[in-house]
């Protein structure tokens, strides 16, 4: 049997029950985001020149965040994190993905079916060569973090495709 199709189908399912599950993650970054409004995606953006992201990433995170570069597959030391805990952007420190949503992918890269608020990651479309995938970027700060494919696990079915340089993470009790 394809595990991909199999995924495929009980996605639908799946996300119905994901909606009902969420609320604590939800708060967990609305919690994080302090200083912010409650609604998804209305803090403040963060917008800096190139210049000024040059000094504050180094160059690997600047040419992953910043030039959507991806890093090389299995280099990142968050591949095999799974304490409890937030990942939040590199560049500007807004949590992403908790720990609870992290799985192995197998593909190298550090990988969540599901972000830590729908508000926090901005999706769109890319097309590269012919091929169209689905960018995923911080939404206060613009920087590239990686894709999403919907070859995920249950229960969104979806797998958020991350470059660890892009991360920072940050056990659980402690601040960003
Ligand atoms: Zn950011």
């Amino acid at each position: 049997m394809n595990r991909r199709y199999f995924i495929k189908s009980g996605a639908t399912l799946g996300a119905a029950t994901v909606l009902f599950r969420l609320p604590p993650v939800d708060a967990l970054a609305q919690q994080a985001v302090k200083g912010g409004t409650k609604s998804a995606g209305a803090f403040k953006k963060v917008v800096k020149t190139n210049e000024e992201w040059k000094r504050i990433l180094t160059a690997e995170q600047y040419h992953v965040m910043r030039e959507k570069g991806t890093e090389a597959p299995g280099a990142s030391p968050l591949l095999k994190t799974y304490a409890k805990g937030t990942y939040v952007c590199a560049g500007c420190a807004l949590p992403l993905f908790s720990s609870r949503t992290k799985y192995d992918s197998h593909t190298g890269w550090p990988s969540f079916w599901s972000p830590i608020s729908k508000g926090n990651v901005l999706e769109r479309p890319e097309t590269a060569e012919g091929d169209t995938r689905t960018e995923v970027v911080c939404n206060r700060c613009d920087a590239h973090l990686g894709h999403v494919f919907d070859d995920g696990p249950d229960p969104t079915g979806l797998r958020y495709c991350m470059n660890g340089v892009a991360l920072k993470f940050v056990p659980a009790g402690r601040r960003a």
